[in-house]
């Protein structure tokens, strides 16, 4: 039914959720109105104060759910409804707030930055759901209200201070802020504040369905609601477009009120994290992973040759918010956690090859680093920062699907980028709008920008087997002559411009040389991401863009990734190591964990179903504030090295062409001849490697070489030109409507990029020098043959992410249970922060 034909609700008839948070509470569940025996029940098993609470609350509202913890709040508050109209329901919040929490030197004892022990209460749990609220874009739909509680004490307490009390709760995201006992009064304007908040969801869907009906007609296409999923298609492009085109100035400010506060324990924490490789990225919640952000950028702006490109702090978060904002929330994998995750991974390597100032480590000393080969040209600090600075912005707007499934699929995107590195090409289209308004400084450099367009477009795996025959050709040169002496200026440029995309390809496929249980982690993530996207095909008819279906067991999981490993990781991490030693700490770590990973194999539990496999999949509380990093000393420690005993390196590269040149592939001669751990799925695809169609593990289809289609199509030679589509896209009719809350939550992100009038279309495509450079052709001729609460805090992850898609998957698998052999269910799917 078109919204504009529903009856206006009564304001009492609407179905809001009501949560009631105190550590007092002695179980948790829901308590409704219509209960026989309401007074009874709780007054006979709760205190007082509570029973009163609730008793208040009831009389405005039907039911209410009470819970003693954060793991119960989020899991009650973040759980998928059935209703079709959850996106418009309100969810009231009310929270017991110690008032000491507000006065923390007169009582140490009543914390109120626990937030990272998964234990949070009062303050800090409200600074928590406001902090969840805005990366799920649920921020309008909840109303966390304080409740401060001790009257008497309140008394003794002076005007001036309430006010700040009044103020911190505001600027921790409440909505209102309630003391004393709560009254029919109060829980009144509560009732308003739910009302509003229910009219501006019903305004934005009004705005939506406008959208949909074509009433704004974009560049590319309309909507069509028979075609689900729009998100995907139409709506990337437009948005896209509308903003470069744009003269408007339609700033969003929404992004920039979000309040980041990380207590000064949890920042000296992430300060240690950030010093060492073995960097956790799930162990940090939005907030912090935009303060180890801040960190890693603060310390590359710290060296004089940058003071230029230096801005403010608030400037800083400000760009860094913009960024956060930019990356969807309900993406398992590529979201904003793996590309600080890839901003670490690279600070740490250019740390290690002495392209930044030394960082202090948990010991307060710092790890040597070794400089370049001689004949490597090295990286200055601008290099660094830039490097930097694509980290973060390297995936922006990925929509969770791969090149494959968009050229699959007809995108008007596909074809705005002619079927090639589409996802690159509109990350980096899309982060330069972001650059453009929030660091214009670097926006502005030409050199500079063209550098990190072409680092992002490296991370295209389509092109992977182009940058090993590069690095191979580098190799080979510093093999005859290993200096640079002789070399043109040009030549430098270009290898340098090598090096630089090398280290984003190592930090972007990083994850399987992090420690290996940050490294299972991930995977995990990837596969989760996968099996969305094989739902969506299948929800949309469309023939899959994977080669292979995602893995069901952890076995399959596993040799997927020692694959992708031996076919690209190795070589990759080997080849750049030999240029950059100060990168064979990556190598090591890697062997580290194929060690592990076929020692997993040999468990009984392997072959079972990930349904099978208890806490395997995603969201990992954050560990408890002692629990130090580990020493890279002492992870390495034990652990054997320099064995790789099953894997070839020899012949990886697409056509059987292997990399040739290192003289540190240092497994391949004890591995030749053995047979690699790797059946199952793979074993299907045992041709693809001889017949140019390279098998593919999670690692690569999440970054996006996946597709067939793209298997099928020439790689190496990026576009340069746009071309606008002179064809309407056509998809596959599809069955059923694509998910409002979706398409707004991009709608909303796209809307964050700043608009003026340079046409910025050929930034991301006409300085793509990284693969159709021609890096030392004086001197290099390419070859040809180179190459508890826990469980209830990741149920709430859990149910947040199925929130995301439930309207859709609910559906579909109702639809199709019993007709598919779907690979696994999405519910497994979770990211810690959604
Ligand atoms: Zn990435």
């Amino acid at each position: 039914m078109d919204i504009m034909e529903e009856p206006q609700v009564a304001m009492e008839d609407i179905h809001y959720r009501v949560i009631y948070v105190n550590r007092s509470v002695s179980e948790d569940r829901c308590i409704q109105r219509s209960a026989r025996h309401l007074d009874e029940y709780v007054a006979k098993t709760e205190p007082n104060c509570i029973a009163d609470t609730v008793k208040c609350i009831l009389e405005i509202f039907p039911e209410a759910y009470l819970c003693s913890t954060e793991g119960a709040c989020m899991s009650h508050w973040l759980q998928p409804q059935e209703d079709h109209e959850a996106d418009l329901q309100p969810t009231i919040i009310l929270l017991d707030t110690p008032y000491q929490q507000f006065f923390p030197a007169q009582f140490p004892n009543e914390r109120r930055d626990e937030s990272h022990d998964g234990n949070s209460y009062g303050l800090s749990l409200l600074k928590k759901i406001e902090s969840e609220a805005r990366a799920r874009h649920l921020y309008e739909q909840v109303i966390p209200v304080p409740l401060i509680q001790s009257p008497d004490a309140m008394n003794n307490i002076s005007g001036a201070d309430r006010t700040r009390m009044r103020q911190q709760c505001i600027d921790f995201g409440a909505k209102a802020v309630l003391s004393g006992p709560l009254n029919a009064k109060s829980i009144a304007v509560i009732q308003d504040r739910a009302y509003y908040a229910y009219k501006d969801a019903l305004s934005r869907k009004q705005a939506l369905a406008d959208v949909r009906k074509g009433r704004k007609r974009s560049l590319i296409a309309v909507f069509n609601d028979t075609r689900p999923y729009g998100y995907l298609r139409e709506y990337l492009v437009e948005s896209l477009i509308k903003k470069i085109c744009s003269t408007e100035d339609d700033r969003d400010n929404e992004i920039y009120k979000a309040n980041i506060s990380v207590c000064p324990e949890k920042r000296a924490e992430i300060s240690r994290a950030i010093s060492t490789w073995h960097f956790d990225a799930h162990k940090f919640d939005y907030d912090e992973l935009i303060v180890a952000a801040e960190l890693t950028l603060n310390h590359a702006l710290s060296m004089p040759e940058l003071k230029a490109f230096r801005i403010s702090p608030t400037q800083l978060q400000n760009f860094l918010k913009a960024c956060r904002a930019a990356y969807m929330g309900f993406v398992p994998y590529h979201n904003f956690r793996h590309v600080v995750d890839v901003l670490q991974a690279t600070f740490q390597q250019l740390l290690r090859i002495g392209a930044l100032p030394p960082y202090p480590n948990v010991n307060g000393t710092h790890t040597s680093p070794i400089a370049e080969s001689p004949g490597t040209p090295s990286i200055g600090p601008e290099e660094a920062f830039t490097l930097l600075l694509t980290a973060i912005g390297h995936d922006v707007l990925h929509p969770g699907v791969n090149n494959g499934f968009l050229i699959e699929a007809r995108a008007p995107l596909a074809e705005l980028y002619n079927d090639r590195s589409v996802l690159e090409n509109f990350h980096s289209t899309s982060y330069c709008q972001i650059l453009k308004r929030h660091w214009p400084i670097f926006y502005e450099n030409r050199r500079l920008r063209t550098l990190m367009i072409s680092c992002i477009l490296a991370t295209d795996m389509a092109l992977h087997f182009d940058y090993m025959a590069k690095l191979g050709n580098l190799q080979k040169l510093q093999a005859q002559k290993p200096d640079l002496d002789g070399w043109n200026e040009k030549a430098v440029d270009e290898a340098r411009v090598l090096v630089c995309a090398l280290i984003i390809k190592c930090a972007d496929i990083s994850n399987v040389a992090r420690r290996h249980d940050i490294g299972a982690q991930w995977m995990h993530l990837l596969n989760d991401e996968l099996i969305l996207q094989t739902q969506i095909e299948m929800d949309m008819g469309q023939k899959t863009a994977l080669i292979a279906p995602p893995s069901t067991s952890l076995d399959g999981r596993i040799r997927s990734q020692l694959k992708f490993m031996e076919l690209f990781a190795f070589p990759l991490f080997r080849g750049v190591a030999d240029i950059l030693p100060g990168l064979q700490f990556s190598v090591d770590e890697m062997e580290l964990n194929l060690t592990h990973f076929e020692n997993e194999l040999l468990l009984p539990s392997a072959g079972s179903t990930m349904e099978n496999q208890p806490g395997i999949s995603k969201y990992s509380p954050p560990p408890k504030c002692d629990s130090e990093p580990p020493t890279e000393k002492s992870a390495l420690d034990g652990r054997p090295n320099g064995v790789l005993p099953s894997l070839t390196t020899t012949d990886f590269s697409r056509g059987g062409a292997g990399l040739h040149g290192s003289n540190r592939q240092r497994c391949s001669e004890a591995t030749e001849g053995s047979s690699a751990p790797c059946s199952g799925e793979w074993g299907s695809q045992a041709n693809s490697a001889t017949t140019g169609k390279m098998p593919l593990s999670p690692s690569t289809q999440g970054t996006s070489i996946i597709s067939r289609d793209s298997m099928d199509k020439s790689v190496g030679v990026p576009m340069t030109t746009v071309t606008a589509p002179d064809s309407p896209t056509a998809i596959p009719e599809a069955t059923k409507m694509s998910s409002d809350r979706d398409q707004l939550q991009v709608n909303e992100k796209l809307d964050h990029f700043i608009s003026d009038d340079e046409d910025n279309m050929s930034n991301g495509n006409g300085h793509m020098n990284g693969s159709g450079s021609t890096l030392g052709q004086e001197y290099l001729k390419p070859e040809q043959d180179t190459g508890n609460g826990k469980t209830m805090r990741k149920k709430a992850s859990l149910m947040g992410l199925k929130n995301k898609f439930s309207s859709k998957f609910s559906s579909f698998t109702k639809s199709k249970k019993g007709k598919t052999s779907c690979p696994a269910s999405p519910e497994r799917s979770a990211d810690p922060m959604g």
